[in-house]
């Protein structure tokens, strides 16, 4: 038999997958790379838009079947690799590549926030993505705490080195102050300080920089959101009516500053009992209310887990300590949400962000 395979027809069948998050064809999007025909053999790489890609499986069994479609196929290896897409907006401010740039928020403290900042960048960083932390909390910076970092490492020279802790680079306004000395901080200093963050800071190359911002909408949040180049932001709340109000108002300033809101994460949505009955302590379904109502996505419901406190308390965070555990699987399609939303602002111009991606 005459073996008509061929790089055309390979691609010719992958051009009918569509990504389902970016709503275009693996070949339009540039995404198939190093196709390889051995006889019946052909091998080819998907290259995703974020290692934390929450479909990877789906997109690559969609591709693997398009191809094994054709005529004298025999078998099909298809490598996932990734190429994170840089939206440019850090350009000039770090000597660095930082290519995404993502605030979480939110309206009030106690709802946690810093928590969910820490476990996303710990699961972007066990995805294989290179991530940075910036505790930007002013009020309450315990991001230090959370990782389990006491000091930063001697600086360069001039410019400050992040402490290193789980993979991710991190730096705190609670390890450049001692401790008990109070935080006064006023809107032409706080932005110089974050000016330094970024270019004070020797950053390795990066693809995720998370920032855990000050709560509320109050100057110190304002004043941060408007001077970092952000590709866009996350609110954390809590499922409460209260809560939403206050989550609804940090989604308005952002929406007023045009950082493009990524999406809603609602926390401690509800506690799992031994006897296997779920209990909803406050309330239920507000986070997905607030994201239909102000259009954004619903980014996913975490539970409560005593070991998320204790991790937070003993610098191990929980998806080191108990990555199986169902809190952990939350945080991480949390994490995976995110850095889909990122891939589609970036690919998109930061124009449109589809909602709906929870399936
Ligand atoms: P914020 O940054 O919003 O002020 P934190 O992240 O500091 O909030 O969290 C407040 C407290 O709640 C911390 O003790 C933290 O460990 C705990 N916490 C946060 N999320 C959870 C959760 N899902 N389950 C159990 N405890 C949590």
């Amino acid at each position: 038999m005459t073996n008509i395979l061929t790089k055309e027809s390979i691609l010719a069948a992958l051009s009918k997958v569509q990504e389902p998050e970016l709503h275009q064809d693996l070949v339009t999007l540039n995404m198939i790379r190093e196709i390889q025909i051995e006889g019946g053999r052909v091998k080819f790489t998907v290259m995703l838009t974020t290692p934390a890609c929450p479909l990877r499986g789906r997109i690559e069994s969609e591709s693997r079947q398009a191809v094994m479609a054709l005529p004298g196929v025999e078998s099909v290896e298809v490598k996932l690799s990734s190429e994170i897409p840089n939206d440019g907006r850090m350009r000039g401010l770090v000597n660095t590549t930082i290519k995404n740039a993502i605030a979480v928020g939110s309206g009030k403290g106690g709802v946690g926030k810093s928590t969910v900042a820490v476990n996303i960048a710990v699961a972007l960083a066990q995805s294989g993505a290179r991530v940075g932390l910036m505790d930007a909390d002013i009020y309450g910076p315990n991001v230090p705490t959370m990782l389990g970092i006491e000091k930063l490492p001697p600086p360069n020279g001039n410019k400050m080195r992040p402490a290193k802790a789980y993979d991710i680079e991190a730096i705190s306004m609670g390890l450049l102050v001692k401790p008990g000395q109070p935080l006064i901080w006023r809107g032409p200093m706080l932005n110089s300080a974050i000016r330094q963050f970024l270019g004070d800071v020797e950053w390795s190359e990066l693809d995720y920089l998370i920032i855990d911002l000050p709560p509320g909408t109050g100057d110190a949040a304002l004043s941060l959101a408007q001077a970092l180049p952000l590709s866009g932001a996350v609110i954390v709340t809590l499922p409460q009516l209260v809560s939403l109000e206050d989550a609804s108002r940090g989604l308005e300033m952002f929406r007023k500053l045009e950082v493009p809101i990524l999406g809603v994460i609602e926390n401690m949505s509800y506690l799992d009992l031994p006897d296997g009955t779920r209990m909803d302590l406050f309330g239920s379904g507000g986070g997905e209310q607030l994201a239909q109502s102000a259009q954004v996505p619903f980014l996913g419901n975490i539970p409560i887990d005593q070991n998320v406190r204790i991790g937070g308390d003993s610098g191990k965070p929980i998806l080191v300590t108990h990555p199986d555990s169902p809190v952990a699987g939350a945080l991480r399609s949390v994490a995976e949400n995110i850095a889909a939303r990122i891939s589609v602002a970036a690919l998109s111009g930061g124009n449109e962000l589809p909602i709906n991606i929870v399936e």
